[in-house]
């Protein structure tokens, strides 16, 4: 394992052990959008509450909840950490990022430096087909509470 793929492990590693923003909002904080998400080949299940801005357009602040496995709760607390605080338009941004990053081709070098934030590590998934769908589950659960649309996320 080339040392680049070590750090990449670390940083999954150490998201699923430790995930930021992992706890249900409780009923004062003010979140106003929320989207479920599911990976059912997995078992992943994870609920994704937003706060935006009065105009809608900053994520001011965001939790997610549920259970799965080490990649999609690793994918999770990378999404918070990373669009907290950001515009809409920036989140979305980075859904795309991450998308690029866990789709490109699995023999393609991928330098993590082109990736913002610990987005990169995801990219060692183009190698794990059937896990790309843990890595992608939470921030398609993102985009469906950006979207305001009131439906269950599902990978099927
Ligand atoms: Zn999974």
């Amino acid at each position: 394992m080339s040392l680049t793929e070590e750090l990449y492990q670390d940083i999954i590693l150490d998201h699923s052990k430790s995930p930021r923003n992992f706890r249900r909002p409780a009923g004062e904080d003010g979140f106003n959008r929320v989207a479920e998400g599911d990976n059912p080949l997995c078992g992943d299940s994870y609920t994704v509450h937003l706060k935006l801005d009065g105009d809608g357009g900053t994520i001011e602040d965001v939790v997610f909840h549920g259970d799965g496995c080490a990649i999609s709760k690793a994918s999770a607390s990378v999404m918070t950490h990373m669009v907290k605080g950001r515009t809409v338009e920036e989140a979305r941004a980075l859904i795309q990022d991450l998308k690029d990053a866990v789709n490109g081709p699995p023999t393609e070098e991928v330098d993590i430096l082109d990736f913002e934030g610990d987005i990169g590590a995801f990219a060692s998934l183009r190698r794990y087909p059937t896990r790309v769908k843990c890595g992608t589950l939470a921030w398609n659960t993102l985009r469906a509470a950006l979207d305001g649309r009131d439906v269950t996320v599902t990978t099927e």
